[in-house]
C-alpha cells in the first residue's frame, strides 16, 4: 500500500515539473519573437509564422491547425511534432516539445477526478431510473409510478452524461472518435 502511494506521488511531481506550452495562452497574431521565462530562469523563445510556431530556443517547428468553433470563428491546435495529433498543450522533456502521450506523461489527477464526477452523476440519474450501475447497459424500463415525461427527460440526461463520461475515458486512452 505504501509503495503505491509513493509511486503516485512521484508521478505527480514529475508532471508538475514539466514545462507546458498551451496554445490558448499564446498570442498568435503577435509579431516578432516572444520570450517565456521559466521558473528556473531558463528561456523559451518562439516566433509565429503563418501556420506554424518556430520554437527558436529548441530548434523545433510546430505546425498549427484550425477547426471551426461551434459558434463561429476558429480554434487553433498544435500538431504534435512526433505523432501529428491535434493537441492544445505540448510538454517539454529532454529539450523537445511533444504531446503528453509521446512523452508518456500520466493523465493528471484533476482530469481523473472530473471523469469520476461524470460517472457518479450518471449513476445518480440511473438510481432514479432504477437502472443498472453498469454504464454499458442501456436504460430500458420506466420505473413504476414515474411520469413518462420525467422518464424521457431523465433518460436523455442520462444518455448525455453517460456519453460525456465515455468520451472522457476514450480521450484518456488517446483515441480519436470525433474528427470534427
Ligand atoms: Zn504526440
Amino acid at each position: 500500500m505504501y509503495r503505491g502511494k509513493y509511486i503516485r506521488h512521484n508521478i505527480k511531481t514529475r508532471i508538475e515539473q514539466v514545462h507546458a506550452l498551451d496554445i490558448r495562452k499564446i498570442n498568435l497574431s503577435q509579431e516578432g519573437v516572444t520570450i517565456i521565462i521559466r521558473p528556473d530562469g531558463s528561456q523559451v523563445t518562439y516566433r509565429i509564422r503563418n501556420d506554424s510556431v518556430h520554437l527558436e530556443s529548441h530548434q523545433q517547428v510546430i505546425k498549427l491547425e484550425t477547426t471551426p468553433c461551434h459558434y463561429g470563428g476558429k480554434r487553433y491546435w498544435f500538431l504534435c511534432p512526433h505523432c501529428s495529433k491535434r493537441v492544445a498543450v505540448l510538454y517539454e522533456r529532454n529539450k523537445l516539445y511533444r504531446c503528453r502521450h509521446c512523452h508518456n506523461l500520466p493523465y493528471t489527477s484533476q482530469r481523473v477526478q472530473q471523469d469520476e464526477r461524470l460517472r457518479i452523476k450518471t449513476r445518480k440519474i440511473r438510481d432514479r431510473l432504477e437502472a443498472s450501475h453498469n454504464l454499458a447497459k442501456p436504460v430500458m424500463f420506466k420505473p413504476k409510478g414515474m411520469h413518462w415525461n420525467t422518464f424521457d427527460r431523465l433518460k436523455m440526461t442520462e444518455k448525455y452524461a453517460n456519453y460525456r463520461s465515455l468520451a472522457a475515458a476514450v480521450n484518456a486512452l488517446h483515441i480519436n472518435i470525433d474528427k470534427s
